[in-house]
């Protein structure tokens, strides 16, 4: 038997730590499972990664005793641990972290064990086989249902004590479980009525016998059920109990996710040939049992999802299990309504959207094995199967599988490794893939797939752009020429603007003032409904002022528009239509956004305002038109992908036209009519794009042909920050010399693109180096010498891997 454990602590600390194991937890304590251990002058929740027989040689003689063990089966399981301990390596984040990341939320607290019978257990009881003490304990958790253990142990000072219960549970007579003090994330149960049968030892009175016989014919149901139709049938029901006639028993419920396929059914059909080719080369891949990955290029509307549902079907009848990432899975209603139609209940949903109870729910009926496909936003890309077959990514390229806090991972990167380690099949989707992604495929890393054209030979839509140097006011003569043929056609657009509220700043034309937020380097957005002032970063908010607070003066100007003024002004223009928005601000209510999607749906919405989230793939053949108000906002973003960023969005809202029998239209309107960003998107033309913009990364020794890793200083301290990141610079020079000059490159540090974010101060240094080890170790290096030069100074030296915005 093991001595020693070794514990990741849920903390911000590199290091692992060793534990003895009492006697009473060595036949129970496996790795994987959760314990309860000191930690300076603390108890805090760590996870048992490794069992060992003597402490390693350069870890004190003097251990602690692990506290408390919190599971009763591994909540992660060993192939999940190694997955864990390479994102560890990676992302440089420590291990414990990780795997908090990777379960649900409400686990991580300062936990307790809960104590509850089993099958066994209420046999015993009921069949008087347990002695004196038991059976008086298993009456009080019997009456409770879940009990936690210190109660119990409180309930009966003396008389019983922890190792009791704990051999109590080696006989099988007791269930000891985690349960977690605080918010309490716990499986929900519910009563559950049994009936038992025999004859009644006592007389029977009239509501009793109804119950009997109704229970009889039902066999079994729920509690809650019995007392809708019967009035107050607790002490009928306790005397029918008494006698053995009928029993009580508590079930795990799941929750009510009440995502069902809400929008229109989804009939499977038949596979058009290419899709045909396609399905075949995968389902090859699928039934190697090796790691298979491929990216599916094909065009919006081309059929991808009918690809996924086919080959997660041919997943599951090899008996393992699927994953499918989506970016905002809320933003997705018809995808998961595909899902639901075709597969039922066997689906897990995991995604933010949720409540604390609802995921761990659907969290534990993947760790129980009670569904096998599991879908979500990046997060999902952890659910705990154990034999995963398949990991698709949808819509691959979007930028929010990039997690911006904590744990700085990318899920699709993630994605690629977990399903290497599990031997698996990767389908990564895009109309638009990410230039990582479309390069790996290049270099035969990925298997390029292609989906030429639309289903049914749809054309794409056709797309004029707009030089607004050219034009006056918001929306040019083209689109309004269009928007309004569109009307008269009684066909439904969508007019995309990624900037939300009414006008973007405020500004005194007398004196040049305009309102800052105070905690960040940006300007306040002005919103019209409830009259603020906002920032969009730290969400600080004041009421709009009526005069310059400066100058007194009274003309105060909006600059620039959002969402919120387009939606006024399109409702001037056409107040016969129909108009809503879409954005932020209108879907912060829950299930707002699948409301606004289903009045699409229905044609009660003739025009749709909206910011990205309309750009997402949702598939409307009324939809015919679609007006980019701006194409510029995404391009002038300061980041090396922004025109990626910003060919990915013109095509991807482009695509939302015409998905149905009438050919769709576009207008773009830009300030760059030539960029090629823009030009490319006009013509459909990825490939052209990706030629053009892979020159530029070659030729800037950016990604995908360089690895980069950013190191961000903030702190409350302006002085300390500048400071440090000074002290970073010199750090980084140093270590240059010191054998890292031959592969990295040193950008910086400078002031993040951000100054001032949530009120502290930002600094920044870029390294670009073309060996990840390397870069890795140098990070390390770098990381731990700044440590000491760092503590008590408020600052914080944050690591972000592949990071998205960087200049
Ligand atoms: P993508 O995921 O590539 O954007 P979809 O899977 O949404 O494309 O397919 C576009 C449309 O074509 C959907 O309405 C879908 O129902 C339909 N579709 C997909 N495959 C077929 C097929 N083989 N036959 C007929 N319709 C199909
Ligand atoms: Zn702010």
């Amino acid at each position: 038997m093991k001595e020693i454990v070794e514990v990741a602590v849920g903390l911000p600390v590199f290091k692992t730590f060793h534990y003895r194991i009492p006697e009473k937890m060595k036949d129970s304590l496996r790795v994987g499972m959760r314990v309860l251990v000191p930690f300076k002058g603390r108890k805090v929740t760590g996870f048992s990664i490794d069992l060992l027989d003597h402490p390693p040689k350069d870890v004190e003689k003097k251990l602690l005793e692990v506290e408390d063990l919190l599971d009763e089966a591994p909540l992660v399981a060993p192939s999940m641990l190694r997955f864990y301990r390479w994102i560890s390596d990676y992302y440089l984040y420590p291990l414990g972290e990780v795997i908090k990341t990777g379960l649900p939320p409400g686990l991580h607290l300062k936990s307790e064990l809960v104590l509850s019978l089993t099958e066994k257990g209420i046999s015993s009881l009921k069949e008087g086989a347990l002695d004196a003490l038991q059976e008086k304990v298993f009456k009080e958790i019997g009456r409770c249902g879940r009990v936690p253990l210190k109660k119990i142990l409180k309930y009966f000072p003396g008389e019983v004590s922890k190792s009791q219960l704990f051999s109590w549970r080696r006989k099988g007579l007791l269930n000891i479980e985690s349960g977690v003090e605080g918010k309490e994330i716990k499986p929900k149960f519910e009563r559950v009525v049994q009936y038992q049968g025999g004859e009644p030892t006592r007389r029977v009175s009239k509501k009793q016998a109804e119950i009997l016989s109704w229970l009889k014919e039902k066999g079994e149901l729920s509690y809650s059920e019995l007392c809708k139709r019967f009035k107050s049938p607790s002490e009928s029901f306790r005397s029918l109990q008494d006698q053995g006639l009928v029993s009580f028993f508590r079930r795990e419920v799941c929750r009510d996710l009440s995502v069902r396929s809400e929008l229109k059914p989804y009939p499977k059909p038949e596979l058009t040939s290419d899709q045909e080719t396609i399905l075949g080369e995968i389902l090859t891949g699928i039934r190697s049992k090796n790691f298979s990955p491929f990216l599916i290029y094909g065009v919006t509307g081309s059929g991808k999802t009918e690809i996924y549902l086919r080959a997660i079907e041919d997943v599951l009848a090899q008996g393992r299990e699927a994953i499918i990432l989506v970016p905002e899975i809320s933003l997705t209603p018809q995808l998961l309504s595909r899902f639901k139609d075709r597969f039922e209940d066997n689906l897990a949903l995991l995604h933010s959207g949720l409540g604390q109870g609802e995921r761990y729910d659907q969290w534990r009926r993947i760790w129980k094995g009670e569904v096998k496909i599991a879908m979500g936003a990046r997060s999902a890309v952890f659910a705990p199967f154990k034999n995963v077959g398949i990991i698709i990514v949808d819509e691959e390229h979007d930028p929010s599988y990039k997690q911006e806090e904590k744990l700085k991972y990318h899920a699709r990167d993630v994605a690629v490794v977990r399903a290497k380690l599990a031997e698996a099949t990767l389908l990564l989707g895009s109309a638009t893939p990410s230039l990582e992604s479309f390069y790996n495929a290049e270099k035969g890393k990925f298997r390029l797939l292609n989906l030429p054209e639309r289903i049914e030979g749809k054309p794409l839509p056709r797309v004029e752009v707009v030089d607004v140097r050219k034009e006056e006011g918001l929306l040019s003569e083209k689109l309004r020429a269009a928007l309004k043929k569109n009307i008269e056609d009684k066909k439904q657009s969508l007019l995309f603007l990624n900037r939300r509220g009414f006008s973007n700043f405020i500004l005194c034309p007398d004196c040049g003032f305009t309102f800052k937020c105070p905690n960040c380097s940006v300007t306040l957005t002005h919103h019209l409904k409830d009259r603020s002032l906002q920032c969009h970063y730290c969400d600080y908010r004041i009421p709009a002022p009526g005069d310059c607070p400066k100058c007194q003066g009274h003309r105060l100007q909006g600059m620039g528009i959002g969402t919120e003024r387009l939606e006024q002004e399109i409702k001037l223009l056409y107040p016969e239509t129909k108009v809503e928005r879409m954005d932020h601000d209108t879907t912060s209510r829950r299930r707002s956004h699948l409301q606004i999607l289903k009045r699409l749906e229905s044609g009660s919405i003739d025009i749709l305002v909206g910011t990205q989230m309309i750009v997402k793939g949702h598939d409307f053949p009324n939809v015919t038109f679609v007006g980019v108000v701006s194409a510029d906002t995404s391009l002038h973003f300061p980041d090396f992908r922004s025109s990626e960023r910003t060919f990915q969005l013109l095509t991807q809202v482009a695509g939302r036209a015409g998905r149905g029998v009438a050919l769709g239209e576009v207008v773009i309107q830009t300030y760059n009519p030539d960029h090629y960003s823009v030009l490319r998107a006009k013509e459909h033309d990825y490939v052209g794009f990706y030629q053009e913009e892979i020159q530029f990364r070659t030729a800037l020794e950016y990604p995908p042909f360089s690895r980069l890793i950013n190191f961000r200083l903030a702190g409350t301290s302006e002085k300390k920050t500048k400071g440090l990141a000074g002290e970073m610079g010199k750090i980084g020079q140093y270590l240059l010399k010191k054998g890292y000059e031959k592969g990295i490159e040193i950008l910086g540090p400078s002031i993040a693109p951000f100054a001032k974010m949530r009120g502290k101060f930002r600094w920044q240094m870029l390294a670009k180096g073309k060996s990840p080890q390397l870069l890795h170790q140098f990070a390390k290096d770098l990381a731990s010498a700044m440590e000491g030069r760092m503590k008590g100074a408020g600052v914080t030296l944050d690591i972000d891997v592949d990071p998205v915005f960087v200049l």
